[in-house]
């Protein structure tokens, strides 16, 4: 399989809302392959979710997996704080998100679509989300934590949001600085370090 280019931030398809697929594209051969693509360019990268938008295909399709080895270097205290579990592959078409609670988590973030770079976003601890699977059969997932957190950053490039949009901007940080930093440190150690309990953004 060949696979595409992940499109990076700048392009106008990750800015625009993506179409809604008409459930009966689902079962075709051509949106079978695009599923496929999208978890085998997300496996690639590597990443835990992918958007439809990201390869330049502006339809309402988002893919989400996370490998216990994308967790390797984590410690366990980290795997805790981010309520990081291994999952997936899963795949929504059309999904609909509803953020649940008033529970809310700093925590860094990357986008395939910003490489080389990641940030504080601020996300709902819990979400559900319900939409068709890939094989066009209505699926609900009621999910919090890390997963939680990939959710709502997929759904968001189909409205053409990006993390960037959402982030705090003084924790803007190449991935390098990011790790040399702040690796093994708590939230409450990080946002000392930036300042962010002075009330700066
Ligand atoms: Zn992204």
């Amino acid at each position: 399989m060949t696979l595409p280019p992940i499109v990076q931030v700048g392009a106008p398809v990750l800015r625009a809302r993506a179409t809604p697929v008409p459930p009966e594209r689902i079962a075709t051969p051509e949106f079978q392959e695009l599923v496929q693509t999208m978890i085998a360019t997300m496996r690639k990268a590597p990443g835990v979710g992918l958007a439809a938008p990201q390869i330049g295909v502006p339809w309402r399709v988002i893919v989400l997996e996370d490998r216990a080895e994308l967790q390797a270097s984590l410690t366990a205290d980290e795997r805790r704080e981010r309520e990081r579990v291994a999952f997936g592959p899963r795949v929504f078409v059309n999904p609909e998100l509803r953020l649940l609670g008033e529970a809310r988590e700093l925590f860094f973030e990357g986008c395939l679509s910003v490489a080389g770079f990641a940030g504080l976003v601020e996300r709902s601890l819990e979400v559900e989300v319900t939409g068709l699977d890939e094989h066009g059969v209505s699926q609900t997932w009621r999910v919090r934590g890390w997963p939680a957190r990939i959710l709502q950053h997929e759904v968001d490039h189909l409205e053409g949001t990006v993390y960037v949009d959402r982030m705090l901007t003084r924790s803007f940080s190449t991935q390098e600085q990011a790790k040399a930093r702040f690796a093994g440190k708590s939230i409450a150690e990080i946002r000392q370090a930036l300042g962010l309990d002075a009330a700066q953004k």
